[in-house]
């Protein structure tokens, strides 16, 4: 199978830590690849077994200008924001947090439990129509299934097959994941005017006789109607695409934004205790951000 316009592009994600000293891998932004659609970030974290007063311990922190998208593999975090919104999300959950004109919020393991933890954060871009809008947060507890070839799709944002999810999203976009107990093979549809991007969980599988495991991301680019995938054993992938996002943004910190102006008065709000509220009931204390210093060192447009 030939794509013309899709060649696909290997892109190593990179380890960081998040919280206190949780490592996880970070596949967008990668130096390469800033964003896929209006997905501007992906973080992989676990799986790993942790022991009682370890796991994912980040206290509060301020976002602007995006959403953040959680998916929940394995194990519980327990979700609180500067709205008053209390969540524990479980394995097949989505919270979903628009952050809008700003809004803080804390993510923990529960406390005192030794467990298991596996997910995927993401953060999706707010397009400018949408991007001040008021903050608010969903949870969803239950997502569209697909069975198809011996893979289980769950349809986390977007559309498959004719499977919508409840997911509420500001551009077109699209986010699967695509799970095996074992050997498995289908034809995945696509959606030709999105661009699209891999990244395996756990396991091996093979895009188009490509071979993919987790650490790389592959871009797959515009202009393919489906994808063949095929794996030999217990395996999961996450799919990411969307329409090519046609505005530049800056990202900083937990902010998304236009120009360096708005983060730094973004930055001000949250040393200052304005506009991002305050999160109450959180163990972890709040982040401190970085020096805006840092901000003007990358060039970002005043
Ligand atoms: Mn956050």
């Amino acid at each position: 199978m030939t794509n013309t316009e899709g060649q696909s592009e290997r892109l190593e994600a990179h380890r960081a830590v998040i919280g206190d000293g949780f490592e996880i891998r970070r596949a967008v932004p990668n130096r390469h690849r800033r964003m896929v659609g209006a997905w501007c970030f992906l973080d992989h974290a676990g799986p790993v077994d942790f022991e009682p007063g370890q796991g994912l311990n980040i206290g509060p922190h301020p976002h602007i200008g995006l959403q953040t998208f959680t998916w929940m593999i394995e194990g519980e975090v327990l979700h609180r924001d500067s709205l008053g919104c209390e969540q524990l999300i479980h394995p097949g959950q989505v919270n979903l947090m628009t952050a809008g004109k700003g809004i803080s919020h804390s993510e923990e393991s529960p406390m005192g439990r030794a467990g298991r933890f596996h997910s995927a954060q993401l953060w999706i871009a707010l397009p400018d129509a949408e991007r001040l809008r008021e903050p608010d947060f969903h949870h969803y507890p239950d997502l569209p299934v697909i069975a198809r070839g011996g893979f289980r799709i769950t349809v986390l944002a977007g559309e498959c097959d004719g499977e919508r999810s409840p997911a509420r999203v500001y551009t077109p976009i699209v986010g699967l994941d695509l799970a095996t107990h074992g050997r498995a093979q289908m034809t995945l549809p696509l959606e030709p005017s999105f661009e699209h991007a891999a990244l395996t969980l756990e396991g091996a599988l093979s895009l188009d006789g490509e071979i993919l495991e987790p650490g790389t991301l592959l871009y797959l680019g515009t202009g393919r109607a489906s994808l063949e995938l095929a794996t030999s054993a217990a395996s999961r992938m996450l799919l990411i695409g969307g329409a090519p996002f046609g505005e530049e943004i800056l990202l900083w910190w937990n902010f998304v934004a236009r120009t360096a102006a708005e983060m730094e008065t973004a930055t001000n709000d949250w040393i200052e205790g304005q506009r991002f509220g305050k999160v109450h009931g959180s163990r972890g204390k709040p982040l401190v951000a970085p020096d805006l210093k840092g901000l003007q060192l990358r060039g970002a447009r005043t």
